[in-house]
């Protein structure tokens, strides 16, 4: 029993922690081991104290939550989000954990985030707020205890400063502090490319599965960030997809006969997003996500697939690309309609990106860097065994390609608690 007041009560923590005893129900995991297994191991909230260009100092609350030490050092992105708390971080550390189990990484799960606005704040502002977020945590991680990379909100010139400021305060450079840092400073060839690529990778397993052909489907991207760009391009230029719909934090936009994705790409990278992109309709953001289409790819925040809106979806794959896009009470529904909607769940889908970051960490221990083709086939490779262990699971066990996922992500996690035993 854990007697403790729950500091992480969040939804999404909530989330996690339900979708958890789902699963420690399916594999009957008795309660001591249970709370083991969920409650994260470590959990720092820090207090970050900026100065702004104006001369104000700032506070901004920030977090970083390592979920679970039993198989390497822990793992995760640092979100920038004003909506950043601390028990949104813990459920996306929980996340991490299964994610990287199920693919067979030696981490555990980790996360971090601060609680800002990035586009509120001045490149300098931004450089300031990064450094000393990683100031405060030098006691915390390393590369042997806890590595960082990038998430919502943060980028390669996020993980830079990052690493400088780790390296700094070693006397040296550790480019394994860090991954998704810029390819100048040790970073890996196709990191930035890696999560969407590993979603048009497993939609197209999805596709064959299915006997349907890529260049009769249609698919909506909700997102349209690291992640959403990346996947949007790839299934309209790789696999021959036909986009018709896409959106972001701002706008959503439909067009039938195809949605031009490099001329969006092109408009954000002139404004800022996707507001003003005139060649395809402008939507009700809400609407998106119910448009009839092959394949619906939630690539932007947690929750948009919900109790209201589950039994109104009419794709025919859902490629979860960002972290837990579904509730329960909409896996519910989904479950019931597994027949229509083929879920690619997304401690799956979206699990290339951490693939890469552990090649990328791999390389900078090793100093000796691989070419973007050896990169992207040894993803391939893992997630094809990932995508076939799931289906497998799944068939099987007759349970749903989530609970599929997590079980072996959780199996693995409890076997090497109790390989390591308790100490003392
Ligand atoms: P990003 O910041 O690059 O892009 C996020 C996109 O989502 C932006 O286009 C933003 O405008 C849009 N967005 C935000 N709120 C929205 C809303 N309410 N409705 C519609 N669009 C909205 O972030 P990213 O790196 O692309 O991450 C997207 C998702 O993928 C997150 O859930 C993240 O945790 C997950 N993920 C990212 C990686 C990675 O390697 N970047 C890896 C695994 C999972």
């Amino acid at each position: 029993m854990l007697h403790t007041m729950d500091i992480y009560a969040d939804p999404a923590y909530a989330m996690a922690k339900e979708q958890f005893q789902t699963i420690a129900d399916y594999l009957e995991i008795e309660d001591n081991m249970r709370q083991r297994l969920l409650h994260p191991k470590r959990a720092i909230a820090v207090t970050l104290p900026v100065h702004r260009d104006d001369g104000r100092v700032e506070l901004f609350s920030a977090y970083r939550v390592q979920h679970h030490l039993a198989m390497g050092p822990t793992k995760g992105g640092v979100r920038f989000h004003p909506g950043v708390t601390l028990g949104e971080v813990a459920a996306l550390s929980i996340w991490m954990s299964w994610k990287c189990a199920l693919t067979g990484l030696p981490y555990g799960g980790a996360k971090g985030g601060v609680a800002v606005d990035p586009r509120m704040l001045s490149v300098a502002e931004l450089e300031r707020l990064s450094r000393r977020y990683m100031q405060e945590m030098i006691p915390f991680v390393g590369p042997r205890t806890d590595i960082i990379g990038p998430d919502m909100g943060t980028n390669e010139q996020v993980m830079a400063w990052f690493m400088d400021t780790w390296s700094v305060h070693q006397g040296y450079s550790v480019p394994e502090i860090v991954t998704g840092k810029p390819v100048s400073v040790g970073g890996t060839a196709g990191r930035r490319e890696a999560t969407g690529r590993g979603v048009v990778f497993l939609v197209e397993r999805a596709v064959n599965l299915l006997k349907m052909e890529p260049q009769n489907c249609t698919a909506v991207i909700q997102g349209f960030g690291n992640v959403g760009a990346v996947a949007a391009l790839g299934l309209a230029l790789k696999s021959g997809m036909r986009i018709i719909g896409i959106s972001d934090a701002f706008a959503a936009f439909h067009r039938a006969d195809g949605i031009d994705v490099q001329a969006a790409e092109a408009h954000v990278k002139a404004h800022g997003s996707l507001k003003g992109f005139t060649e395809a309709d402008a939507i009700a953001p809400e609407d998106l996500l119910t448009l009839k289409c092959d394949v619906l790819i939630p690539a932007a925040v947690e929750g948009v697939i919900t109790e209201e809106n589950a039994d109104k979806l009419r794709c025919r794959i859902l490629a979860e690309a960002a972290n837990g896009p579904t509730t329960p009470a909409a896996d519910r529904i989904l479950e019931q309609r597994h027949s229509e909607v083929f879920i690619i769940p997304d401690i799956l889908c979206n699990s290339g990106g951490v693939v890469v970051s552990y090649f990328e960490w791999l390389q900078g221990l090793q100093s000796f860097f691989w070419n973007e083709t050896e990169v992207t086939d040894r993803l391939f490779r893992i997630l094809e065994q990932a995508f076939a262990a799931v289906i497998r699971r799944a068939k099987d066990g007759g349970i749903s390609h989530r609970t599929a996922a997590m079980a072996i992500g959780v199996e693995r996690v409890m076997a090497a608690k109790k390989a390591r035993g308790l100490f003392p």
